[in-house]
């Protein structure tokens, strides 16, 4: 009999060479949401290489696609992502502010290792059920534009998850754990308005400003915000101002408006609120306005079943083993970062370790132990994931494992850049160890599958109610 624990970890350190290359290269490519060509393209020839059958262009979307290995059940499914952020480049394992590319793109959010960490529990526990000849399907999914394109959500509602068993997936951080978190809903939203242009000067009666339409939303959004649970975000950026040119009254703006909440059913409440501010403020104006939703993100709660076997996975591995090089390397980033970070970092220590360990973990910013799932307390986070719409679909998990230091922020150059150095890399595998043994483990007792999807029933009722309508295609670009 093969010892699963054994067997991955040695599977994974045999070819961690090769996994480090490929989430390096994913790095450099760092390329936007459904624009992953090139990572994609890697990816796919990494499964292919490996003896996966790769499918692309899933659901009708370019970087989208599945490696399958194995027949019949159970199925797992490993979630990897592969876009980047605007603005976040910066040179591999630097902690001072220097870009690779000025203004460029880079792996702020860790991506790079989420989607090569996925790759690599996949070949693990592939070669697991070869060598022990047990039966079930491994499948990979590349799933673009995690970000803002929500790919996850349009690939649910097209049927790219049918027929899996369960899902693991992970995300990098600066904690090795699997969090008892609620990650919020989300809409992303856009609203266009239309004037009538004039000479701002000569004949201001004239003109219909779309520009003004926008400003006055903006403030009518300000007021909503303190009428609103407590849990909610409403955030906007400009996606078209109208022009350069002052004396012109402006007959076009556009604004996006990103709108979170814990539950669909709470953001659908606030969104026609905003809806309506937005038809006061065209009204007002003399204008029109036109709106439809870009992308949208349900809810993520772990399947608890799922995660106490992860977590215990998790545990049974370890913290990746860091060096005095790791620790100062970490110490430099934790340097980097302002006051209200390192603020959070002490909190988190002092938390995590009790006060006694605080001035230790503080010159050693790295997390090396794995905190247990704690099914009493769960966490609203208020960020958001497309993860939440495959655990509709499935009984899901998602882990953290640490490839930053304490006090890293999300969405930061110092993710980038800790993104593709040894910290970053002992992360990823860990990452890779866990999902790949507590899919293995899952996988080899029919009961833990059995409750796992008992509860995903309570939840609910196998439904999914995707929240992106019907027809509306996915993006081919998203900024
Ligand atoms: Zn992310």
């Amino acid at each position: 009999m093969i010892d699963a624990k054994t067997f991955v970890e040695e599977c994974i350190e045999k070819k961690k060479e090769e996994f480090i290359e490929v989430s390096a290269a994913v790095w450099e490519y760092a390329e936007g949401g459904y624009q992953e060509y090139k990572s994609a393209d890697l990816l796919c020839r990494t499964l292919e290489k490996e003896g996966f059958a790769v499918t692309r262009n899933l659901a009708d979307i370019e970087t989208a696609f599945k490696g399958v290995w194995g027949s019949g059940h159970p199925v797992v499914g490993l979630l990897g992502e592969f876009d980047s952020l605007p603005g976040l480049s910066q040179k591999a394992g630097c902690p001072v502010h220097d870009p690779l590319v000025e203004g460029g793109r880079g792996h702020g959010c860790g991506h790079n290792m989420l989607g090569t960490g996925c790759l690599a529990a996949a070949v693990a526990i592939k070669e697991y059920l070869q060598a022990a000849g047990k039966p079930g399907t491994v499948i990979y999914f590349g799933t673009p534009a995690e970000e803002i394109g929500a790919g996850k959500t349009f690939m649910a509602r097209e049927g790219a998850f049918d027929g899996v068993d369960f899902f693991y997936t992970w995300h990098p951080g600066v904690t090795n754990e699997v969090a008892n978190c609620h990650m919020v809903a989300n809409y992303s939203r856009i609203y266009r308005f239309k004037g009538v242009t004039a000479h701002a000067g000569g004949a201001p009666h004239l003109g219909r400003s779309a520009l003004d339409s926008v400003e006055l939303m903006n403030v009518g959004v300000n007021y909503l915000r303190e009428h609103v649970i407590q849990e909610a975000r409403i955030h906007y950026a400009y996606l078209d101002a109208g022009g350069t040119a002052p004396n012109v009254v402006q007959d076009h703006a556009a604004v996006k408006y990103i709108i979170r909440a814990p539950y669909i059913w709470q953001l659908d409440e606030i969104t026609r609120r905003i809806d309506n501010i937005a038809k006061g403020a065209a009204l007002m104006s003399g204008i029109e306005v036109s709106y439809a939703t870009e992308s949208a993100y349900s809810n993520y709660i772990p399947n608890e079943v799922l995660a106490k076997v992860m977590s215990e996975a998790m545990i049974s591995i370890g913290a990746p083993e860091w060096t005095e090089e790791d620790y100062e390397l970490a110490k430099k980033f934790a340097d980097s970062v302002s006051d209200n970070c390192k603020s959070d970092a002490v909190r988190l220590i002092t938390c995590r370790y009790g006060k006694e360990k605080l001035e230790e973990k503080l010159n050693q910013p790295l997390d090396d132990m794995v905190a247990p799932y704690d099914p009493d307390h769960r966490l609203i986070l208020t960020g958001s994931t497309d993860v939440g719409d495959v655990g509709y679909v499935a009984p899901t998990v998602m882990a953290s494992a640490a490839t930053a230091a304490f006090g890293t922020p999300g969405h930061s150059w110092q993710i980038t850049g800790q993104g593709n150095s040894p910290i970053g890399h002992k992360g990823m595998l860990l990452a890779a160890k866990t999902m790949a043994l507590a899919s293995i483990q899952v996988m080899e007792d029919p009961q833990i599958l059995a409750d796992a999807k008992a509860e995903f029933m309570k939840k609910n009722n196998g439904v999914y109610d995707c929240p992106m309508e019907k027809g509306v295609a996915a993006p081919k670009f998203i900024s």
